[in-house]
């Protein structure tokens, strides 16, 4: 058998994923790893590594082989029932925490929430607020109720399409969304890590703003007056979605950058 300093050169893998892939196996810490001496891997932790690190060659993103990964401090169990969280996801948290004010109560909902890291985030940053969470994926809810469970974050989950699923007379001081925003032609979609992640929770299989038009049209109907709606997008989808809020009648829009400074999510206030 390799020692640890053996095992993590052996495949050709950027250093950082044999790392984790490895602590993953051995479950040691970085520092435990740093100072490992020359003893040899116990066979089966060395088998598994093999085989994670085969999987990991032939494409499954670290993310899933791991069933974990970060956002916003936090970790969340992940599986390939749902969207890997991305960092850009945290400005829509950001804005959201901004606009109502986090230390007020409130009414919030995550709309196609996958993981649940949207709606366990913000019930963690402002525990005043009340959270609700809808997704059409029954598996992604039992991964978003995992995570709310693990975390000891109260939300409210609810299986459906949208605010279709919800009490019609439940209104809101603030409607988040990381819908599928990809244009289903996109190349995107067929590359890296995106091809192991589902596809329903990427494209509306139509020009990517399909989701993006029905949560504006529909969402101001169940903001309270001043309640804010809050979309993730496409860097090209600033615009169009200005437009589409603007049309439902909703004030104070903009759109914000993402650290890269590409659009990223527009807001918008109900009247
Ligand atoms: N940001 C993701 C990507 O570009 C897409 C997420 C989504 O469609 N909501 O891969």
């Amino acid at each position: 058998m390799p020692t640890l300093n053996e095992a993590l050169r052996h495949f050709e893998l950027p250093r950082l994923e044999a790392r984790l892939l490895l602590a993953h196996v051995t479950g040691l810490s970085h520092a435990a790893m740093v100072s490992a001496g020359p003893d040899t891997l116990p066979a089966a932790q060395w088998q598994s590594f093999a085989q994670l690190a085969a999987r990991r060659l032939a494409g499954e993103p670290v993310a899933y082989l791991l069933g974990r990964r970060e956002f916003y401090g936090r970790e969340f169990v992940v599986s390939p029932a749902v969207l890997i969280p991305r960092p850009e996801t945290e400005h829509l948290v950001e804005a959201a925490l901004d606009k109502v004010g986090r230390n007020k109560a409130a009414q919030v909902v995550d709309l196609g929430t996958g993981s649940g890291i949207i709606a366990c985030t913000l019930a963690l940053e402002a525990p005043q607020w009340q959270l609700a969470a809808v997704d059409l994926s029954p598996v992604a809810l039992a991964v978003a109720q995992d995570n709310a469970a693990n975390l000891g974050a109260a939300v409210q989950f609810y299986h459906g399409s949208w605010l279709s699923p919800l009490p019609a007379d439940m209104r809101f001081d603030a409607i988040v969304s990381n819908p599928p925003y990809i244009e289903r032609h996109d190349h995107h979609l067929d590359e890296g890590d995106v091809r192991f992640e589902p596809r329903m929770a990427l494209t509306d299989e139509y020009d990517g703003l399909a989701c993006l038009r029905e949560i504006a049209a529909s969402a101001p109907g169940c903001l309270l007056s001043g309640g804010w709606l809050l979309v993730e997008h496409g860097y090209d989808q600033g615009a169009a979605c200005r437009a589409l809020f603007a049309a439902a009648g909703l004030q104070q829009v903009a759109t914000l950058p993402d650290l890269a400074g590409n659009d990223r999510v527009t807001l918008g206030m109900q009247p």
